[in-house]
């Protein structure tokens, strides 16, 4: 009596997590583990339209399991197992997937731990291996969903003053220093590059191309580094 109690709780408490609406759950269990806990979804067929034919015929082809790594207790690994359906036109013979709510785009990871991990990457304190760490992935993984999800406005005019400055980071492309070039008047980053082992008209012309003719002539330097350049 409580096993069964307990078990639909969690799968109650599943339901919350992926922000699934019951009614299009067709099937979930759950098995708690050590350390972890495994979900497993079946969702109410949909029967889209063909997107060849446009066609109504439309039957069940297959079930493909996908193991989608997913944390959103913080307290162990949660793998949620989709049972994705694949459906067939009977008019054109056409195979296609149902629309896969868990997953981000290429990645075995779901969309509420891709955005956990972005949240805690805002923090400067946190790496990429440090938040891999918390949320069961590999720091590469981390660094795939950064590069994924987050961009930044390509600069196009030239700020009135310009920092230039380095700062630590993981690894970039020939060093452990990426450089920041900063808008001085509104304290915020204008663009990363690789490294700082070019002059400093080298590295503005990599992020402001379109300045070149028409802004350098009045731009000068103010104050530089050790070396100079
Ligand atoms: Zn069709």
């Amino acid at each position: 009596m409580m096993a069964v109690k307990v078990k639909n709780s969690l799968e109650n408490t599943a339901l919350e997590l992926f922000g699934l609406d019951a009614s299009r759950v067709q099937n979930i269990s759950t098995s708690p583990g050590i350390g972890q806990m495994l979900v497993e979804v079946t969702l109410v067929p949909a029967f889209p339209e063909c997107p060849r034919c446009g066609g109504h015929n439309i039957v069940v082809f297959n079930y493909t399991p996908r193991v989608i790594n997913h944390d959103v207790l913080t307290d162990r690994k949660c793998t949620l197992i989709y049972n994705a359906r694949r459906y067939k036109c009977k008019d054109c013979h056409r195979t296609y997937g149902e629309d896969n709510p868990f997953a981000m785009k290429r990645q075995r990871i779901s969309i509420l731990t891709g955005k956990a991990i972005i949240e805690d990457l805002r923090s400067p304190n946190e790496t990429f291996a440090s938040v891999g760490e918390r949320h069961h992935v590999s720091a590469t993984t981390v660094m795939k969903i950064f590069d994924m999800c987050v961009s930044y406005p390509v600069p196009v005019k030239l700020c009135r003053v310009m920092q230039i400055d380095e700062t630590y980071s993981f690894k970039s492309d020939d060093s452990k220093y990426v450089c920041m070039l900063l808008d001085y008047d509104a304290q915020s980053p204008v663009d990363v590059l690789p490294s700082r082992k070019r002059s400093i008209w080298q590295l503005i012309s990599e992020s402001f191309p379109e300045a070149r003719e028409t802004e350098w002539s009045t731009s000068r330097p103010i104050c530089t580094g050790p070396t100079g350049r």
